[in-house]
Order: structure tokens, then C-alpha cells, then sequence
């Protein structure tokens, strides 16, 4: 891959190990944090911090989630191959990265135009085209090519957002950091074939917050 090393390889096998530490057991997760040239996400300033376990700053008051979390989030989808899904909250299209390499059918989409742009570019350019970007209100979904077999939020969720239940498949997960006393707490809910939902809690994290509208 254009850009990619050696030392970067080696620098990602070393996060792996710390992630593996850490909890993380899903081996495709892994496999797939292990590939993607995390170092290529970043503004240059950072370039000697990639492969720490870290949240950067992407421009427009956003970040690349840390490592650790992205694992974690992606561990909690239970991705089987050719899944559709639905990211909200693009920002650097990391994430979006390691599901396509898992082998999802990914569309995502970013309120954001300055990083709408700057993803979509990179996806095109590390060769993850087939990922689906669109810029607009992640609260409103995507209709259009729903149902989703996961729908993954990477951005504080203030509420559950009614029109995302709607457009999962059943049997389909909805990932998200609901706002909880002090921060976040990672829910899983799992939508039953008569349209109730299973409710998972999870640990605690810090996302930049999920907000309406777009941002030209
Ligand atoms: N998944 C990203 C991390 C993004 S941080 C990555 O791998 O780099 C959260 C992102 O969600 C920010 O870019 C923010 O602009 C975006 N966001 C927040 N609210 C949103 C909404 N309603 N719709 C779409 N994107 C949203």
C-alpha cells in the first residue's frame, strides 16, 4: 500500500499486542487493525504517535477514536462476512477502514463537509472504494439502502435515535456510546423479529458528542 512501511507494519503488530492485553479477543478485529495503515488517517503532526493507543485530533473540532475503542466497537458487531453496514460519524473514515477489511459492505456517513471530503478522498486512495460515504445527518439514517445488519455510532449519542432502529435488519445490532452521568456507556440493543429490543450495557467511553444537522 502506497505510503505504508516495514516500521509502520511492525509499529501495528506491537498495538495489536497492546490491545490484546487490554481485552480485545476477536482475532478478525485483530487481523484487520493490523492492516490498516493507521498512520495515513492522521494530520502529519502526529505521524510518530499513530500506533499509540490514542485519540487525535482530525480537524473540525473532531477526533480519530483511540485504537482500543475502535476494537472494541467493532468487536461488539460480531461482523459475519458481506454484512451491511451503517457507520455514523465518518471522521477520518478509520473505522470505516477496518469494517471494510472484515469484509462488511460499509456505508457511512459525516455532518461534517471539510471531513466528508477528506475521507472520501483517503478511502479512494488506500483503496477502500467500495466503502459508501455520504455527507449528511447521521440521525436521519440512510434510508435508501437499508435494512442495515449493524448500525454502528461512533459520536455520543444523546438519545436513541428512533429512525436508526427502524432501518436495522431483525435480528440486527445497533452499536452506540449512549450519554450516561459523566460520559458514556457502550449499548448494544439487538431488534427482535416481533420489533422489541434487547438492551446490552457495556463499559465506559468518551465520544465528541452526535449533533443534528449538517456543517458546510
Ligand atoms: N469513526 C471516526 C471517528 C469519528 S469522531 C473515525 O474512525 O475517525 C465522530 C464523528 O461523528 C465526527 O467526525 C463528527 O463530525 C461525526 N458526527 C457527529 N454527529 C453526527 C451526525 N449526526 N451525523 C453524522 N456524523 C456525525
Amino acid at each position: 500500500m502506497v505510503g505504508d512501511s516495514h516500521k509502520h507494519q511492525g509499529m501495528r503488530k506491537k498495538l495489536v499486542d497492546q490491545l490484546r492485553r487490554k481485552g480485545i479477543q476477536d482475532e478478525r478485529v485483530l487481523a484487520a487493525l493490523a492492516r490498516v495503515p493507521r498512520h495515513l488517517f492522521l494530520d502529519p503532526a502526529f505521524l510518530e504517535h499513530a500506533y499509540e493507543d490514542k485519540a487525535f485530533r482530525i480537524g473540525a473540532g473532531q477526533t480519530i477514536s483511540q485504537p482500543y475503542t475502535v476494537a472494541y466497537q467493532s468487536s461488539l458487531l460480531e461482523l459475519k462476512p458481506a454484512m451491511k453496514v451503517l457507520e455514523i460519524g465518518t471522521g477520518s473514515g478509520y473505522q470505516a477502514s477496518i469494517l471494510a477489511e472484515m469484509g462488511a459492505k460499509v456505508f457511512s456517513i459525516e455532518r461534517h463537509r471539510s471531513l466528508f471530503d477528506e475521507a472520501k478522498e483517503r478511502l479512494r486512495m488506500l483503496g477502500y472504494s467500495k466503502v459508501k460515504t455520504f455527507f449528511g445527518d447521521g440521525f436521519l439514517g440512510q434510508p435508501s439502502f437499508a435494512p442495515y445488519d449493524r448500525i454502528l455510532i461512533t459520536a455520543a449519542a444523546p438519545e436513541i435515535p428512533r429512525l436508526l432502529l427502524e432501518q436495522l435488519a431483525v435480528g440486527g445490532f445497533l452499536v452506540l456510546p449512549l450519554d450516561s452521568d459523566g460520559g458514556q456507556t457502550m449499548v448494544r440493543l439487538t431488534k427482535s423479529p416481533g420489533g422489541e429490543f434487547m438492551r446490552e450495557d457495556f463499559e465506559n467511553f468518551r465520544f465528541v458528542p452526535m449533533l443534528k444537522g449538517k456543517v458546510f
